[in-house]
């Protein structure tokens, strides 16, 4: 397996392109035959001719390419596996939780789908991990969302005109995104709070110059893969009850709960956004997994008795160039980790521990274990 096809992202409003010419040059480098889609770059002005530079061959029949591709690297999740060649390899994000038809038609096809979202998220493997790139970038650009939505400045400023007290902003979920929050917030000046259900969490949180709510919600902990645990009805409420506080002082909540392959937890009621400041701003970064806010829309901002929603599912897609710089980079860093470089081939190494995490579908099977239970 040596040819490697990334086609052009065709999902409507993406911002972000699957890779950067530096990540082909990588590619390239390793003797991969590459091809790139014409048009990959456009969204970020980047010409073609900076692909071809870099090692790649610029395509327009991209059903043409398809057919003969060994590798094909995607960003989004593609509408299905037609065009793709049997025994050939498919990476993207999958979302093969939710979408289990997508997964049983590229299992039909032969395709082996390598979902980026599972790539497990182990000390070994950090470099490929996608979730944690673009996670960084959306908590980042939750902030600046935010900020740009709020009727008033972060830091305090003193001023012959007088005293600008510094915002509040609360983070909730103080993980990849949440972190990145919580280090933009206070580099702009605001008063940062934060929670997260990992008692880990809290030396993290505190490092940055944030407080720490304390909350005893009983045994909370963390899986042996470091995500959250599903918390009862029972502990939610009393998290929320506790929290009442901090949200309503907040001008800025961020919500960033997510829990891996099931739908995110309700953290905040309506009432509670109902008792938020006027002019607040609430930054849902979950929406995409049925949302962590009561009344939150995917891509939709709405105001609600004056406090605005934010709902975006793709706030990586704001820093667009280094959204897709991350990403480029995590695919590149896959394909080297199964290149045999005296052969210059992609080995699909069934034994290793990555692709195991990973990998979806297989020689016309669903093999992951945990989708496979799904699929039924
Ligand atoms: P995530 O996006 O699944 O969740 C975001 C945060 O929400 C997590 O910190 C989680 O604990 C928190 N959360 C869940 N339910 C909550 C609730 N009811 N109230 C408040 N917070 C809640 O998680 P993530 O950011 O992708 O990753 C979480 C952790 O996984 C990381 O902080 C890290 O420990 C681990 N991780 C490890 C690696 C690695 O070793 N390579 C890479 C990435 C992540």
């Amino acid at each position: 397996m040596n040819s490697i096809l990334v086609p052009r992202e065709t999902r409507p409003g993406e911002t972000r392109v699957p890779m950067l010419p530096e990540s082909v040059r990588k590619l390239a480098g390793l003797g991969a035959r590459l091809r790139v889609e014409t048009g990959i770059g456009r969204s970020l002005y980047i010409e073609d001719a900076e692909y071809a530079e870099a090692g790649a061959e610029v395509v327009t029949d991209l059903a043409a390419a398809m057919a003969e591709a060994d590798l094909v690297l995607r960003l989004n999740k593609p509408a299905g596996p037609e065009g793709l060649r049997p025994g050939s390899l498919h990476l993207s994000f999958l979302d093969p939780f939710v979408d289990l038809e997508n997964v049983r038609r590229f299992a039909a096809a032969g395709v082996s789908a390598v979902s980026m979202e599972m790539i497990p998220r182990s000390t070994i493997a950090q470099k490929m991990d996608a979730l944690s790139s673009q996670a960084s970038l959306a908590g980042y650009s939750a902030v600046i969302a935010a900020c740009a939505r709020l009727q008033r400045s972060l830091p305090m400023m003193m001023t012959p005109a007088g005293t600008l007290a510094p915002c509040r902003v609360f983070v909730i979920g103080a993980g990849v995104a949440g972190l990145q929050a919580i280090a933009t917030a206070k580099r702009l000046g605001a008063r940062v709070e934060a929670f997260d259900t990992r008692p880990v969490v809290e030396e993290q949180v505190q490092s940055l110059g944030a407080k720490f709510l304390k909350i005893d919600l009983g045994e909370t902990g963390q899986t042996a893969g470091g995500y959250a645990k599903e918390l009862s009805d029972a502990q939610l409420e009393i998290q929320r009850e506790a929290m009442g506080k901090a949200v309503a002082r907040a001008n800025i909540v961020i919500t960033t709960a997510k829990l891996f392959g099931r739908p995110a937890p309700r953290l905040l009621t309506a009432a509670q956004v109902a008792a938020m400041r006027p002019g607040s701003v609430v930054v849902d970064m979950a929406t995409a997994g049925g949302g962590n806010v009561e009344g939150s829309r995917p891509d939709e901002d709405r105001v609600v008795g004056g406090v605005t929603i934010i709902g975006d599912t793709n706030l990586e897609g704001r820093v667009p160039y280094d959204a897709s710089q991350m990403y480029g980079s995590n695919l590149a860093n896959f394909v080297e980790h199964f290149w045999n470089k005296a052969d210059r081939v992609f080995e699909l190494r069934r034994d290793d521990e990555i692709l195991a995490g990973a990998l979806i579908t297989h020689a016309g099977e669903v093999v992951h274990p945990l989708i496979k239970e799904k699929v039924g």
